[in-house]
C-alpha cells in the first residue's frame, strides 16, 4: 500500500464532508481516532462543511460556515445549492431559477455550460463545487499533514451522465483525481457494512436539506446493485424551515402587530431560531423560541414536538409516494425489503423515522449519523480502491443507470439500447442500417430518457459515422455499442461492419466541459483569484499612472507651468521620477501612493490651467484651443478629484 491517501467525499446540496478509512494514528493527530472509518473535521472542529461559496470584501474566497455567514449579509456575493446546476443547461434549470437566487450570466447560448455571476466574474458550477472540494482537500491535508490527491466522490443515484461528468470535472479543477463516483445510497449501505450480509434487499431513504430520494438496492453475493430510484428534488429540510417561519410570521403579525417580512434582519434571526428549534425538537419534547423584533418587541413561543409534527406531517407524507413508486419499479413489496437505511439530516426527526418504519414494517438503521453516513461509505470505497484492507479488497460495487439510453432512429423515434435500472458497468449492442439508397454517412444522435420520440428525450451527444461505401438502402450493417463505465459515464461507438468504418465518442454531454475548458479552469481557478486581483490592480494602477504622466506632460507645456514657483516645479519633477520608479516595480500600492502624491503636488497647476481655460473661454475662444496644445482633453487629469 502506498502512502497516498484516498479520501471519500460527500459533495452535498446543503452540506459536504470528507472522510477517511485507515489504520493507525496520523502524523498531524497522533492521538486522533485514526482507526477505522471517520469524518475529518474542519479547522473549527466541525464535521459538516456547508456547501456555500462566497467572496469577502477583498474578493477572498470563503467556503463553508464562513460563507454561510456571509450569505446572510451579502447574498449577492454568495452561491449555495450549486449542486442543482451541475451538468445542466439553461432550459433545465428554469424551475431552479424560480426557487433559488442563482444569478446566471445573461449571454448564455443554448447548449453552453452555465455560468454563475459572483463578484464581477462568472464561474461554471464545477468551478464553484471545486471550491468546496478544495476546502475539504485542505481539511484533509491539515489533518494528515501531507498532500491528498485522490478521492472518491458520491453523487445522487439519479444523476445523469452530464451531472456525473460535471462532478468529475469539479474534482479535477480542485486538484483531485476522482478515482470513482459512487452513488450516495450505495455509499450509505457500505458504511453500514451491509455487504457482509451477502444477500438481501435494502431501501435507502435520504431526506436532506433540499432534496429527497429513495433507492432500492439488491445485494447479491456481497455485490450491491441499485435496482430503482425515485424522489423529489424540491423537498427537504428547507421546506420544514420555511413552513415554521411562515407560521411564526403569521403569529407575530396576529399577536404583536409587526410585519416581520419588512425587516430582513429580523427574518434572518427568525430563520436561525426556527431551525434551532426544529433541531432541538428531534431530541426534546419542547423548545422555547425567543427572537428580538423591531419596534422594541419580542417574540416568545414554546413549540412542542407534537405541534411540530402536526405542521410537518404533510411534508413527511410527500416522501412516501416516491418510496412506493420505487418499490413498484423494483417489483417488490415493502415487506420484501430486508434493511432500511436512513440518510440525510432531516431523518433525525422522530416523525420521519416512525413513518419510514411504518411503511417498510421494519426498524431502519440509525446507528450512524445520517448526515455523515454517505461520506463514511465513500471512505470505505476509497479504501477498497486504494487496495486497503483485506476485508474490503475483493469488493466490487455495482450501481444502476436511472434512465434509458439509446439513439434516434429514422422518423425521429427512440431506439433504446441500455434500459433504465440496468446495472453498471453495462454494455449493449444494437444493429442499425441506412434508410436511403447510396447513403454514405449516418448521424448518431445519443438520447437519454423513457419517451418514445427523440424530441422528448434528452439529447446527450451527436456524432457522424462517415465513409460508408454507397450501398442500397438497408444493406449496411451498423453496429452501435453503448458502454457505461463504473462512474456511470457513457461511451458510444458505431461501426459499419461491411466496410469496417468506425466512429466513437466518450459522450461529452451537452453542458459538459471540454477537457481543454477544464484545463483552463484549473489554471484559472479561484486559487489564482488573489494573484489575478493583484495583477489587475497592478495593470490598473499603471494605466492610471500613464494618464497622469501624459497630463503632466501637457501641463508642463501650458503657460500655467511657468506660474509655479521653482521649488514647486522641483517637487513635481521629483514626484514624477518617484512615480516612474514605482511603475517599473510590481507593487500597485506603491504606484497608487506615488500617484496620490503627484496629484497632491499638481493640484495648483491644475487649478491655474483651469482658470486660464475658463478665462480664454470668456474671451470667446474655444476651450480646447487654449487649455491644451495637443488635444481637446479636459484639464482635469492632474486634478485630484479625478484620482481620489
Ligand atoms: P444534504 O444531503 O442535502 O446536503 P444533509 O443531509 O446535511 O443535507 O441535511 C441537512 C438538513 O438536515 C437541513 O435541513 C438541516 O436543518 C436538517 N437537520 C440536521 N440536523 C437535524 C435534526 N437534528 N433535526 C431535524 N433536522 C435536522
Ligand atoms: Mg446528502
Amino acid at each position: 500500500m502506498t502512502d497516498d491517501k484516498v479520501v471519500g467525499i460527500d459533495l452535498g446540496t446543503t452540506n459536504s464532508l470528507v472522510a477517511y478509512m485507515g489504520t493507525g494514528p496520523t502524523l498531524a493527530h497522533p492521538d486522533a481516532p485514526g482507526k477505522g472509518v471517520f469524518i475529518i473535521p474542519g479547522e473549527d472542529g466541525v464535521n459538516l462543511v456547508p456547501s456555500v461559496v462566497a467572496l469577502d470584501a477583498e474578493n477572498h474566497v470563503l467556503v463553508g460556515n464562513a460563507a454561510r455567514t456571509a450569505l446572510l449579509t451579502s447574498p449577492e456575493r454568495a452561491v449555495y445549492s450549486v449542486k442543482r446546476l451541475m451538468g445542466r443547461g439553461v432550459e433545465d434549470v428554469q424551475e431552479e431559477l424560480k426557487l433559488f437566487p442563482f444569478q446566471l450570466a445573461e449571454d448564455l447560448a443554448p447548449g453552453e455550460v452555465l455560468r454563475i455571476k459572483l463578484g464581477g466574474r462568472t464561474y461554471t458550477p464545477p468551478e464553484i463545487s471545486a471550491q468546496i472540494l478544495r476546502q475539504l482537500k485542505r481539511n484533509a491535508e491539515r489533518f494528515f499533514g501531507g498532500a491528498v490527491k485522490q478521492a472518491v466522490i458520491t453523487v445522487p443515484a439519479y444523476f445523469n451522465d452530464a451531472q456525473r461528468q460535471a462532478t468529475k470535472d469539479a474534482g479535477r479543477i480542485a486538484g483531485l483525481e476522482v478515482l470513482r463516483l459512487v452513488n450516495e445510497p450505495t455509499a450509505a449501505s457500505l458504511a453500514y457494512g451491509l455487504d457482509r450480509k451477502q444477500n438481501g434487499t435494502i431501501a435507502v431513504y435520504d431526506f436532506g436539506g433540499g432534496t429527497f430520494d429513495v433507492s432500492i438496492l439488491k445485494l447479491k453475493d456481497g455485490i450491491f446493485e441499485v435496482v430503482a430510484t425515485n424522489g423529489d428534488t424540491h423537498l427537504g429540510g428547507d421546506d420544514i424551515d420555511n413552513l415554521l417561519i411562515a407560521v411564526a410570521v403569521d403569529d407575530i403579525r396576529g399577536d404583536l402587530g409587526v410585519d416581520v417580512r419588512r425587516y430582513p434582519d429580523a427574518v434572518q434571526r427568525l430563520r436561525s431560531a426556527m431551525i434551532e428549534a426544529k433541531i432541538a425538537l428531534s431530541s426534546s419534547e419542547a423548545a422555547d423560541v425567543e427572537v428580538e423584533l423591531p419596534e422594541g418587541k419580542l417574540y416568545q413561543r414554546r413549540i412542542t414536538r407534537e405541534m411540530l409534527e402536526q405542521m410537518i406531517a404533510p411534508i413527511v407524507e410527500r416522501t412516501l409516494g416516491p418510496c412506493r413508486r420505487a418499490l413498484s419499479d423494483a417489483g417488490l413489496t415493502a415487506q420484501q425489503v430486508d434493511e432500511v437505511v436512513l440518510v440525510g439530516g432531516s431523518t433525525r426527526i422522530p416523525l420521519v423515522r416512525r413513518e419510514v418504519e411504518a411503511l417498510f414494517a421494519r426498524k431502519p438503521h440509525t446507528e450512524l449519523n445520517p448526515d455523515e453516513v454517505v461520506a463514511l461509505g465513500a471512505a470505505v470505497q476509497a479504501n477498497i480502491l486504494a487496495g486497503g484492507s483485506d476485508e474490503t479488497k475483493d469488493m466490487l460495487l455495482l450501481d444502476v443507470t436511472p434512465l434509458s439510453l439509446g439513439i434516434e432512429a429514422l422518423g425521429g423515434v427512440t431506439a433504446k439500447i441500455i434500459h433504465r435500472n440496468s446495472t453498471i458497468p453495462a454494455s449493449a449492442t444494437e444493429h442499425f442500417t441506412t434508410g436511403v439508397e447510396g447513403q454514405v454517412s449516418v448521424a448518431i444522435h445519443v438520447l437519454q430518457g423513457e419517451r418514445e420520440l427523440a424530441k422528448d428525450c434528452r439529447s446527450l451527444a451527436r456524432f457522424d459515422l462517415k465513409g460508408i461505401p454507397p450501398m442500397p438502402a438497408g444493406l449496411p450493417r451498423i453496429e452501435v455499442r453503448f458502454l457505461i463505465d463504473a462512474n456511470g459515464i457513457l461511451h458510444v461507438s458505431a461501426r459499419e461492419q461491411r466496410s469496417g468504418k468506425e466512429a466513437e465518442i466518450q459522450v461529452q454531454p451537452s453542458y459538459g466541459l471540454t477537457d481543454e475548458q477544464v484545463e483552463n479552469m484549473i489554471l484559472d481557478s479561484f486559487d489564482n483569484a488573489e494573484a489575478d486581483l493583484a495583477e489587475r490592480q497592478l495593470i490598473e494602477s499603471r494605466n492610471e499612472a500613464e494618464t497622469i504622466l501624459t497630463a503632466l506632460g501637457k501641463g508642463r507645456r501650458n503657460a500655467a507651468w511657468k506660474m509655479l514657483g521653482f521649488s514647486e516645479q522641483r517637487k513635481v519633477d521629483e514626484l514624477e521620477q518617484r512615480l516612474r520608479l514605482a511603475m517599473s516595480g510590481g507593487d500597485h500600492h506603491s504606484i497608487r501612493r506615488s500617484i496620490d502624491e503627484l496629484n497632491q503636488a499638481t493640484t495648483r497647476l491644475a487649478e491655474l490651467m483651469m482658470d486660464a481655460a475658463v478665462g480664454s473661454a470668456l474671451h470667446g475662444k474655444k476651450m480646447d484651443e487654449t487649455e491644451m496644445e495637443d488635444g481637446p482633453s479636459a484639464p482635469h487629469p492632474i486634478g485630484k478629484a479625478e484620482f481620489s
